[in-house]
């Protein structure tokens, strides 16, 4: 029964845990190991299939907003029971740090949630959904006997489900010190007021939502910025709170979770509903994020995972032929599946890594390769869901995939959390600290090289010098002299002008040009030099202007010899009268290519 759901090979089935990288296989336990393939087992047998009845079964009993958020699809409380029944339950929590989890690492569990990310419900139905699974933490971590047993063991059981609210549309809450939300104490009570303001909260469009985690300013005049913002626990049926609507995705409802739009008017909590101490949210919150985001960036790579295999499924489709051929005959689909296989594959072991970094080091330590993920993960996913969007055609931007859907849930991923930018400038500052370092470290180098040369009695030279600044002596009576120059570099080409000799009188024109480039052999020439380690001294660039000019004569003399063209000849029989010679360099590059450089004309001072 199981394996035709599992299939996902020519070979048939390869197993989740023998699909783990090699190089974290050393970190994942048996039992891990075991657990990840009934992971795979649930999700695909049971999660995806039930993720069309989830659809339909929100729509019951209307497909308006007020229904759908009211809506608890049963084929959900069915999957959780059999999770509970299989032990795939709260997989989320580590067991480094808690004790209430089911016993995984961050990077077991980091290799679960991808799995889960390939279904909308599975998270859920493994009670390891976002917010909860990060709410979870937080009470595991800061929050009181009193408050675990009222809030965390609900929530472990999956009884009720939680919100976070942090973040408000009315401020740029990429900086969350700008957040607005007043917390007051009055008496052994706080009040909250966000009145008109508001608030972005997901799963709060969730009846089962019983409980907000929220950060407010409660110390607005504390000179440390940090320390002006405290976590409270706000019941979602106190007094004051309104959920004024809930929030679309790109047209996406997300019901019955959905994102709530939130105000609070003299909400009044316990103080002893304060969440660590006063002043500590952004200790609160810097705790959440980490693990949070490794739990995302794992279920996009779940996500991406999957639009890939969609993408496979479209390109060998044999009822679709643009052309004559499947898909699978084009090559530039080829090289889109390579591609989205390379990127997947490299993303996945950056956030293992990172996984690997909290387990060993703690969150605290692994915080670059927390923020690399977040930025690397989201985009490398859309590109994926992209390509196999673009693969399906009109099919891949409506419902009759799950593409759409994913590509519309995945762009959030690029907002949430803080918004790359962020991540991206944090990680740009905190490299550029070695800067400096570097570059001494560079001059370190250089000054070292420069005595490692003296010891090995050699000079510093650049063999791509052009001496520009040197001074051609030629006379009237020859070519000759342009052996002795000092000129250094290759020549392009070579212009000579006679203009006394054609005077208009004689021709029509008053001036005669002929370029001819250098040979490849002249190159071929300099570089075994270069390769040969010759001095400067020694170099003698110069042959390449002499077989130039010698070139020109030639060409020439073969003209003469045929007789064809009296006015080359006479040119050429007065060569001993060129009184402006110019040359045209260029720097021969590794690659072989040339770099033109601008003439340089060199006078005979005789005619200067
Ligand atoms: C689907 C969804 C669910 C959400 N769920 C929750 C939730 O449950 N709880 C919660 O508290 N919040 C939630 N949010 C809100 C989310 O966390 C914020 O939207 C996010 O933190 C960004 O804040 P902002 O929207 O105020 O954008 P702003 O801070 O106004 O930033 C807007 C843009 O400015 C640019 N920007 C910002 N900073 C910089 C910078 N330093 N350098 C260059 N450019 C910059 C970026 O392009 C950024 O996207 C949710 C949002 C979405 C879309």
């Amino acid at each position: 029964m199981s394996l035709p759901y599992l299939i996902n090979d020519a070979k048939g089935y390869v197993s989740a845990s023998q699909r783990i990288p090699v190089i974290a296989r050393p970190f994942v336990s048996e039992r891990a190991k075991k657990t990840l393939d009934l992971v795979e087992k649930f999700v695909e047998e049971d999660c995806i299939p039930a993720d069309t009845v989830f659809a339909r079964q929100l729509n019951a009993n209307g497909h308006d907003t007020k229904s759908r958020f009211s809506t608890h699809p049963t084929v959900l409380e069915d999957l959780k029971r059999k999770a509970k029944s299989l032990g795939l339950w709260n997989l989320f929590l580590p067991k480094a740090h808690f004790k209430e989890g089911a016993g995984f690492s961050n990077l077991e569990y980091g290799l679960m949630a991808e799995l889960l990310g390939k279904s909308d419900i599975a998270p859920e139905a493994c009670n390891c959904n976002a917010p909860d699974t990060g709410n979870m933490e937080v009470l595991a971590k800061y929050g009181t006997e009193a408050q675990k047993q009222k809030w965390l063991v609900p929530l472990l059981n999956g009884v009720i489900r939680s919100a976070f609210l942090m973040t408000e549309p009315q401020v740029a809450s990429s900086d969350a010190t700008n957040i607005k939300l007043a917390m007051r104490k009055e008496g052994n009570n706080y009040i909250l007021n966000g009145q008109p303001d508001s608030r972005w909260s997901s799963g709060a469009g969730d009846e089962n939502c019983k409980i907000y985690i929220v950060m407010g300013k409660s110390d607005p005049s504390n000179p440390d910025k940090y320390k002006q913002q405290s976590v409270i626990l706000v019941p979602v049926d106190t007094p004051g709170v309104a959920v004024n609507r809930v929030l679309s995705v790109m047209g996406f409802d997300h019901a019955p979770h959905g994102h709530g739009h939130i105000t609070f008017n003299n909400v009044r909590v316990p103080a002893e509903n304060m969440i660590l101490r006063p002043g500590g949210g952004f200790e609160v919150v810097q705790g959440r994020l980490g693990p949070g985001r490794i739990h995302h960036a794992m279920r996009s790579i779940g996500a991406a995972e999957r639009a890939l295999e969609y993408f496979l499924a479209r390109l060998n489709d044999p009822a679709k032929k643009p052309f004559g051929q499947t898909l699978s005959s084009h090559g530039i689909q080829l090289e889109r599946v390579a591609r989205s296989r390379i990127e997947i594959d490299t993303a996945r072991l950056s956030v293992l890594n990172a996984a690997i970094t909290i387990d060993e080091m703690g969150a605290k330590a692994a915080m670059k390769e927390i923020a690399e993920v977040k930025v690397q993960i989201p985009s490398m996913m859309l590109e994926v869901l992209d390509r196999a969007m673009q693969a399906y055609g009109a099919t891949g931007v409506c419902q009759d995939t799950p593409l759409a859907a994913m590509w519309a849930n995945g762009r959030t991923m690029r907002i949430v959390d803080g918004p790359d930018e962020v991540h991206v400038l944090q990680l740009g500052k905190n490299e550029n600290k070695r800067g400096n370092a570097l570059r001494q470290r560079i001059d370190k180098q250089k000054a070292r090289a420069k005595e490692m040369l003296a010891s090995y009695g050699l000079n510093e030279v650049d063999f791509l010098s052009l001496d520009r600044a040197c001074i051609l002596p030629m006379s009237t009576t020859g070519l000759n002299d342009l052996l002795k120059s000092n000129v250094c570099g290759h020549i392009a080409s070579f212009t000579y002008e006679i203009t006394e000799l054609l005077k208009t009188e004689i021709l029509d024109f008053d001036c005669f040009r002929s370029n001819i480039l250098t040979p490849d052999s002249h190159v071929d020439q300099a570089k075994d030099c270069i390769m040969r380690g010759m001095k400067k001294d020694e170099f003698h660039l110069y042959m390449a202007i002499y077989k130039t000019v010698h070139g020109i004569c030639r060409e020439q003399r073969s003209i003469v010899d045929e007789g064809a063209d009296l006015i080359l000849s006479s040119v050429f029989y007065a060569l001993p009268l060129l009184h402006e010679v110019r040359l045209s360099f260029c720097e021969v590059l590794e690659d072989d290519g040339w770099l033109l450089a601008p003439d340089i004309v060199i006078k005979s001072p005789a005619h200067a």
